[in-house]
């Protein structure tokens, strides 16, 4: 698989292009600004864009989702229930478009040789979720964590629907998946979840506060 990130908007999140090499159809994670920078990626390296995929619904991560489809027309998909979702107010409110595909715990996303299977893990938002990437014949796993795990961090709970348990169990979820992967957050760098275990403040004290 291929995985090309773009950092975007004033609130530099990441946005992943995940394409499968063989047939270039990919999925656009997160589009949440710039889509004239995303639209010239595919353009460029002749992307048949087949999907967006959002972690959760916060305009930072939402913002080019209508401009992507309507050059693209890929289908949407995202938790139902982050429609509705805000920082805080209406003017951040993300509201699903007409025709948004509303994906759930298990529900597999397949893209040629890539699927892409959605774990809830609300904290962050109520309708936050991971992807876990695999490919078929590469071996290659991801997790596409959003604002949930980050680089020694995690995100913030403080926001409506936000929850601090909620994150902690999800932590502790993603921390007891079998096995390595690269996780790919929603903002800052990319890091390992066997990296996260170890090293992970956030991880470290969900586990503990749990025993
Ligand atoms: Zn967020």
């Amino acid at each position: 698989m291929l995985i090309k990130c773009f950092t975007v908007g004033s609130y530099e999140t990441n946005c992943y292009i995940v394409t499968d090499e063989n047939t270039l159809k990919c999925a656009v994670i997160d589009p949440g600004a710039e889509a004239g920078l995303l639209l010239d990626y595919l353009e460029d390296n002749r992307l048949n864009c087949q999907c967006v995929l959002l972690t959760h619904g916060h305009f930072d991560h939402t913002g080019a989702v209508e401009e992507l489809r309507e050059e693209t027309g890929a289908a949407l998909y995202m938790h139902r229930a982050d429609d509705g979702v805000t920082i805080g107010g209406d003017y951040y409110r993300y509201r699903a478009p007409e025709g948004t595909l509303f994906y759930k715990e298990g529900d597999v996303i397949r893209l040629d040789s890539l699927s892409f299977t959605v774990l809830e893990t609300p904290g962050h938002t109520p309708g936050s979720v991971t992807l876990l990437c695999t490919q078929e014949g590469s071996g290659e796993r991801a997790l596409f964590t959003g604002d949930t795990m980050f680089r020694g961090s995690c995100g913030r709970t403080d926001f409506p629907g936000g929850s601090i348990e909620q994150m902690y169990a999800s932590l502790r979820r993603l921390a007891a998946l079998k096995g390595d992967y690269e996780v790919y957050p929603g903002h800052m760098d990319a890091t390992s979840l066997d990296r996260e275990r170890r090293t992970n403040m956030f991880v470290l004290d969900a586990q503990r506060s749990y025993r």
